[in-house]
């Protein structure tokens, strides 16, 4: 498989070092796919996309559904993420989707997004999957006093526009609510969104497909995808599966050559996360923070936060070109650093975890759920930007419905195969010289 990064960011030998994983008691091994199996719809990738595919296959049209993974379920950036189910999936901001595709347009992401959230929830109670759901909120974080600006205007559009409720937080009233520290100069509260356990998520998921009748294989790359008369073969190490129709849920795992056709159409980028030990409840005071919301800041290159429900603080922001072991240990001390500037009463408190995935950029800033044009029978759903725990969700579930030929309501903001990135071999190149000039514009991060 050709892929953008090395190695060590493709080893699904291992989990990562994540808090995620060392809280949950026992992960199910499946086995790889044996030999040579059959199926109506093959799925690669077994993180919140492909289970959601797989699962409304089985349940709305009882067709036969397999997924494959190169690790376990949840290996990928389901199990490894910030659990944020909330709004998101395109990077393109609201007011530019309004400017340039009209109101209709925005209004019909705009469904798919809260849907996102609503089938996150929907999954949670249909499946009593137990992934320590938060109370709903989402809080957005001036950085500086000029971001307040911007934010009263994405605060207006949402509602104005939208529909959606939310409210304007003055610098006392975030205290108020728990929601120091005082570096930030205000923020809005978005009435929709929670965090969750993703790793739980992403588990229950899994049971659940099997339980509906889906085959999930582990440990079972798949290296090539080719024609097999009107159906398509997909071959791993250790078998071989012949499927009539195919989907692709690898997002920023999606390998260069897998098929041929994403070739240069996603971008993967790395986001990391640090969480603390417990804090007392002295240390919360100290900091000011004690609200369970989902909280993130207005920087571009932006750093997303939560408190999780044994207390521990959890830290993550987006950056880092390298899965080497230097840039990975570069990147872990650059959050360190963030986190004693933005919340300096935590400076003495440790930080044992750290982990780094990675997640999809796109040509157009916004994800794809769509057939992939002159390969009949192959659809792709990925793309999400950072945000794909609700996104994802709701996108599976379409692109099953696609894939069968049903109506699956695709916004037309998502419903085009990714476009190729221009020079797309210096993509990585590419990518560098925007986190500089992201870091210029975004100003430094200090208390
Ligand atoms: C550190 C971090 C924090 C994040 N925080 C948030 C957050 O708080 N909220 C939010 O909404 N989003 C967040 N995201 C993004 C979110 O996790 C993703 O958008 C979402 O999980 C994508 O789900 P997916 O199922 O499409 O892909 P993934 O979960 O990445 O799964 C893709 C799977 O495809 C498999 N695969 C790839 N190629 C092959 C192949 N050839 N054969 C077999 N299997 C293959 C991989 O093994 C992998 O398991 C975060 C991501 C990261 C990395």
């Amino acid at each position: 498989m050709k892929r953008l990064y090395e190695a060590p960011a493709y080893d699904t030998a291992r989990w990562p070092d994540s808090w995620w994983r060392a809280s949950v008691a026992a992960i199910p091994d499946h086995a790889p796919l044996p030999g040579l199996a059959e199926t109506e719809v093959a799925i690669i990738g077994a993180g919140v996309t492909g289970l959601n595919a797989a699962l409304e296959l089985a349940e709305r049209f009882g067709t036969a559904a397999t997924v494959l993974d190169a690790g376990q379920p949840g290996w990928g950036a389901s199990g490894r993420n910030g659990g944020f189910a909330c709004l998101g999936g395109a990077k393109i901001d609201d007011a530019t989707i309004l400017a340039r595709h009209g109101a209709e347009v925005l209004r019909a992401f705009h469904a798919f997004r809260m849907a996102g959230i609503d089938r996150v929830a929907d999954n949670l109670d249909r499946y009593r999957i137990d992934a320590d759901r938060q109370p709903t909120g989402e809080i957005a974080l001036a950085h500086r006093p000029a971001a307040m600006a911007e934010l009263d205007r994405e605060a207006a559009l949402l509602s104005d526009v939208l529909g959606l409720e939310t409210e304007r937080l003055a610098p006392e009233a975030l205290a108020e609510r728990g929601l120091g520290p005082s570096v930030f100069h205000g923020g809005i509260r978005i009435g929709c969104g929670f965090g969750l356990h993703p790793l739980k998520y992403v588990l229950g998921l899994a049971g659940a497909a099997i339980a509906a009748g889906v085959k999930l294989y582990g440990q079972s790359p798949v290296t090539a995808i080719r024609p097999a008369g009107n159906r398509w073969r997909l071959e791993t190490p250790q078998g071989s599966l012949t499927a009539d129709r195919v989907i692709l849920a690898t997002n920023g795992y999606t390998a260069e050559d897998i098929p041929p056709a994403l070739a240069g159409r996603v971008l993967p980028a790395f986001s990391s996360i640090l969480v603390t030990r417990p804090l007392t409840t002295a240390e919360r005071s100290a900091a000011g923070w004690q609200s369970p919301l989902i909280a993130f800041d207005s920087r571009t290159l932006l750093h997303y936060f939560r408190l999780l429900p044994d207390g521990r603080f959890l830290f993550g922001m987006r950056g880092g070109l390298s899965a080497r072991t230097g840039a990975q240990a570069a990147i872990r001390r650059m959050a360190r650093r963030h986190l004693e500037a933005l919340f300096p009463a935590w400076a003495h408190v440790e930080t044992p975890y750290f982990w780094s995935g990675l997640i999809a950029l796109t040509w157009r800033l916004a994800p794809s759920i769509a057939a992939l044009p002159g390969r009949p029978g192959l659809f792709a759903a990925l793309g999400y930007h950072g945000n794909g725990v609700a996104a994802g969700s709701e996108a599976g579930r379409r692109v099953a419905r696609c894939a069968m030929g049903a109506e699956a309501a695709i916004p037309a903001l998502l419903a085009r195969p990714p476009a190729r990135f221009p020079l797309a071999p210096l993509r990585r190149a590419g990518l560098g010289a925007a986190y500089l000039r992201y870091r210029l514009a975004d100003g430094p991060v200090s208390a």
